[in-house]
């Protein structure tokens, strides 16, 4: 049911009167960007004037954007960090926002080795809701009769820690989910989950991921949409139907449940909701038994109309599993955003994936744009940041952002591209994170992590006068969950000594993951979302083949570098055909809420 004209957006018309709101909301911000972004850039100034931060700089009460950015530098974590770290010590002046910090919200990004610390404000809350607010209403436009079914969507908390002075640390969406924005939210129709809160809050991965996948099959007739943030987290859910169909299977037959699930609160919700339904069971069974899953998803859940889930940047490798699986259902990325802040949004969700583009939206924080190497023709001359609405189609960029929260000119990392403008606010295709060379879920391995990881394994070697002379790396994701693969080539230097033994070997793969930052190892051992990093010892000469094949395709010979991560399919297969032996890490690596420093 469309309402009446008079509430219609240019982007369409909306579902219902709530919908016409959000739309319209995104209409005046998007019109306006520039004098948005002037307005909110002088709010954060003169709210966060008497920072510690910000006096440094004497800006002298002024909060226009031309005294600012000539008086304010542009940062990075490691510029920020030791303000940070008074915060987590419990020093609490004014040191970065003038409001209190609420919580720090770690990023998938780390810093030498751990996660980075964002520090957030209470207010931020409203900020990503209302964010979120707007997804559906957008939705809605291409999407109809939302409001006829549910969505199953996998979300999870993680661990939470406590920084030195008691204030909590833990990932923005543990955050979101656990405030009472999310636990006590209004009835939408257009937006009724599958998952009961209960199974979303449990810390227990096993249990919930098993609850929420219960609940999913229970309702499987209802189920419109499915969704999990990351492609990644949406594959671990087949997967886990996979290794798990036949208790669940069990579970609906009896209507009772898993003893493996001993959340109180998780049984107590469920004894409500089963009972025993043979027939449904049956079905289950049959589907799952299957040699070939092809299409599962929608044999399970026969009226999804799309996949909710980011398969932009990094998770772009998912792509082809997710449309085996769904039989090539649409995949929505509906937004963007960081522990830092929340971005923007894709207008267009129902498009290919290679052609999402993110509205930011400048309500969220003041942005600017550092013009990205490839984009500047004159390098050597210092970049120039440019404002949002200044950005030109066709360029990439580098976002910096400020936020209410104390962040100021802060280098995110993200390159994005521009790819065309929603009335004055433009819209962005993300390209890549910068320096990641390496991801699987949300762990980012970077080069000289990478290099790391190498040069402490290989110490093991050091026993066997072997050292490891070339390497290069590779994200498996063909099996679920997906893995790193590391070739080696070795060089023996004595003749007479011992070869270093397989398990020698793969206790490199364990001492490479134990050299890894500490995302990568949550992933391993706490969310099981990154599999045993396997080496592939290649035959010596290989690597000269690499760059012999590099040159044969135009590569100039001084400046060849030995690519340290490959996706390309003939030299993958170079590579393979040369393997000598195969490793894996046999034991999980270390890995502990708390942070290392
Ligand atoms: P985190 O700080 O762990 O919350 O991770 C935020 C980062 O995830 C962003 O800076 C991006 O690099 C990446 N990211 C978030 N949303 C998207 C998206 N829609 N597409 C691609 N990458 C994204």
């Amino acid at each position: 049911m469309a309402v009446d004209s008079a509430l219609s957006s240019p982007l369409g018309p909306p579902a219902c009167e709530k919908d016409a709101k959000a739309l319209q909301f995104i209409e005046e911000m998007t019109r306006n960007a520039d004098a948005v972004q002037e307005r909110v850039l002088a709010e954060i100034l003169s709210r966060n004037a008497e920072t510690e931060y910000l006096k440094r700089f004497k800006l002298g009460g002024a909060t226009d954007r031309k005294t600012f950015k000539s008086k304010v530098p542009v940062i990075t974590y490691e510029d920020v960090q030791p303000e940070i770290q008074r915060i987590a010590n419990g020093d609490r002046s004014a040191i970065l926002s003038s409001h209190p910090i609420s919580e720090f919200l770690t990023s998938s990004g780390t810093s030498a080795g751990e996660r980075k610390l964002m520090p957030t404000i209470k207010e931020e809350l409203d900020r990503r809701q209302l964010l979120y607010s707007l997804l559906m209403p957008v939705m809605n436009l291409y999407v109809p009769d939302l409001d006829k079914g549910k969505g199953l969507y996998f979300l999870f908390v993680k661990s939470e820690t406590r920084t030195p002075s008691g204030l909590l640390a833990r990932p923005v969406l543990t955050s979101y989910y656990k405030s009472d924005h999310f636990k006590t939210r209004p009835y939408d129709p257009y937006n009724v989950y599958t998952s009961p809160n209960e199974a979303i809050l449990c810390p227990d991965s096993f249990q919930s991921m098993y609850t929420q996948m219960l609940c999913g099959l229970i309702e499987r007739n209802h189920v419109l949409r499915l969704g999990a943030v990351f492609a990644s987290g949406l594959l671990r859910a087949i997967r886990f139907l996979q290794l798990n169909w036949p208790e669940l299977a069990h579970d609906i037959s009896a209507g009772s449940l898993n003893s493996r699930v001993t959340d109180p609160a998780i049984r107590d919700y469920m004894c409500h909701v089963m009972k025993p339904d043979p027939k449904l069971a049956e079905f289950v069974e049959q589907e799952c038994s299957k040699e070939n899953w092809e299409g599962i998803i929608t044999r399970i859940w026969p009226n999804t109309k799309y996949l909710d889930v980011i398969v932009t940047g990094a998770m772009a490798q998912y792509i082809p599993t997710l449309n085996y699986y769904s039989g090539g259902l649409p995949l929505a990325c509906t937004m963007y955003a960081s522990s830092e802040c929340y971005f923007g949004l894709n207008l267009n969700p129902m498009c290919k994936p290679s052609e999402v583009s993110y509205t930011i939206m400048p309500n969220m924080a003041y942005f600017e744009f550092l013009p990205h190497e490839s984009s500047r023709v004159d390098s050597s001359a210092p970049p120039k940041l440019v404002d949002l609405a200044d950005v030109e189609v066709g360029k990439e960029y580098e976002l910096v952002i400020t936020t209410y929260a104390g962040l100021n000119r802060y280098r995110v990392g993200d390159i994005l591209r521009v790819t065309g403008f929603h009335n004055s606010a433009p819209q962005f295709h993300f390209v890549r994170r910068k320096n990641v060379l390496l991801s699987i879920d949300s762990d980012k391995t970077d080069e000289s992590e990478l290099q790391r990881a190498v040069e402490n394994a290989s110490k093991l070697l050091a026993e066997f006068k072997t050292s490891v002379v070339e390497y290069t790396s590779y994200a498996d994701t063909k099996t679920i969950p997906g893995h790193y693969v590391i070739y080696w080539e070795l060089l023996t230097k004595d003749d007479s000594a011992n070869l270093p033994s397989h398990e020698v070997l793969n206790r490199c793969c364990l001492e490479m993951e134990e050299s890894l930052n500490s995302v990568y190892r949550q992933c391993r051992v706490a969310d099981h979302s990154i599999g045993p990093l396997e080496i592939r010892v290649v035959k010596s000469g290989t690597f000269e083949e690499l760059m012999d094949y590099a040159i044969s395709r135009g590569a100039s010979i001084n400046q060849y570098k030995v690519p340290r991560c490959v996706n390309f399919t003939p030299i993958m297969e170079l590579l393979d055909s040369r393997v000598v032996s195969v490793h894996f890490s046999q034991r999980l690596p270390h890995w502990s809420p708390q942070r290392r420093r």
